[in-house]
């Protein structure tokens, strides 16, 4: 009878656990904390889309073990924004430990393309062509907008911008490619001062800015002058190097 009862709340246990882990309806977008780099994850249900994998110091490894249930190793997709080390160093580390079902870049994505699944897209804003192979740099990034709609007809999105320049923001703002207002900026290479520019803040108007930087990191970043930039017009400034895993679910 005492065997059966240990053996009835153990298997009580292990439900809750299992329950426990399981993933929510909701979409989660997680910045990793990967030091000085960029690593994004999206995560809705068993689907999950990872925008750069951050340096080769196994961060972007662990933010995955963090915030994946243990038995899921699969990635359906992993967006590379270009070829700097400290956005594609850690992707041999995650390849290694989890399967990637699609891989995208700036050698295979361009303008207007979009990456879809149910309620999520990520449409596609630039590099305006498709980039060959070594000329990956910040202005060829691939960068986009992360938008959830849900079925009641709210939703968010975010500006995800890779390490575009200033030239390639005031492009997407004079052409009209980008037009919408959006509810928060991945702030573009580190807080460069070369980018986040006022042109483009007062289009996509975000109600919080995402820094993804490492603590005291050698290039200054993120500059005074966008971080100016950011408090002058109200926006929330929130900094992977000084609140670790930013995780964003509803606005
Ligand atoms: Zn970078």
């Amino acid at each position: 009878m005492k065997y059966r009862l240990i053996l009835f709340l153990s298997l009580i246990i292990l439900v809750i656990l299992f329950w426990l882990t399981l993933p929510s309806k909701k979409v989660e977008v997680v910045f990793c904390d990967v030091g000085q780099g960029d690593a994004a994850l999206v995560i809705y249900k068993s689907w999950q889309m990872m925008i750069d994998v951050g340096p080769n110091n196994k961060k972007g490894l662990k933010c995955l073990e963090n915030n994946l249930p243990f038995w899921d190793k699969k990635l359906e997709v992993v967006l590379l924004t270009h070829g700097d080390s400290d956005h594609v160093g850690g992707l041999e580390d995650v390849s290694k430990f989890y399967k990637i079902e699609q891989m995208f870049s700036s050698e295979n994505l361009n303008q207007y393309d979009v990456i879809k699944t149910d309620w999520i897209s990520f449409e596609v804003v630039n590099p305006a062509k498709k980039v060959e192979k070594g000329n990956d740099n910040n202005e060829n990034s691939v960068a986009g907008i992360l938008t959830h709609s849900e079925s009641s007809g709210q939703g968010w999105s975010i500006f995800m911008s890779g390490d575009i320049t200033a030239d390639v923001e005031r492009r997407l703002v004079w052409q009209k490619i980008l037009t919408e207002e959006v509810d928060v900026l991945k702030v573009s290479h580190h807080g460069s001062k070369d980018g986040t520019t006022d042109e483009l803040l007062e289009i996509l108007k975000p109600k919080m800015a995402v820094i993804s930087v490492g603590v005291k990191n050698k290039y200054g970043h993120p500059t005074k002058e966008v971080l100016d930039r950011l408090t002058k017009k109200g926006i929330e400034i929130l900094r992977t190097d000084l609140e670790g895993d930013i995780i964003v679910n509803s606005f």
